[in-house]
């Protein structure tokens, strides 16, 4: 492991242990799961003027999952629906494999997710249930 990867897997654990903006407060919320892991999530958004101001998350799934979640609610709150749409698409193409922007800031820590097809749904699986939450704004 080298030490990207090492600071990488830190930040992981990090947020899994630690989730920021974890607990509903009662937003137009979604409910997404990944049967093949476990994983079970709901994220919630409060959207103010096509603007995301607040995003919350809660359920229970392994640590890419959970800390997935606490990541997606840091890098995409305070963003438009339209931008956060744009960067939802790009985190699924960064685990395609795919070119990625850098808008992702530190979502970009899941790029090794791509070379495990088995553990990429349980990263976009946040991402897939905010897209949900903002398709109709
Ligand atoms: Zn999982």
């Amino acid at each position: 492991m080298n030490n990207l990867e090492s600071m990488y897997r830190s930040m992981i654990m990090d947020h899994s242990k630690n989730p920021r903006n974890k607990g509903l407060k009662g937003f137009k919320s979604f409910h997404l799961n990944n049967p093949s892991c476990g994983d079970d999530i709901t994220v919630e958004a409060k959207i103010v003027d096509g603007v995301i101001v607040e995003i919350h998350h809660d359920g229970v799934g392994c640590s890419i999952c959970c800390s997935s979640a606490s990541i997606m609610s840091e890098v995409l709150q305070g963003k438009t629906v339209l931008e956060a749409q744009k960067l939802i698409d790009e985190f699924s193409k960064m685990l395609m494999g795919k070119e990625f922007s850098e808008k992702l800031e530190e979502a970009s820590i899941y790029q090794g997710v791509s070379k495990f097809p088995a553990r990429i749904k349980c990263a976009t699986l946040p991402w897939k249930a905010l897209e949900k939450v903002i398709k109709d704004e």
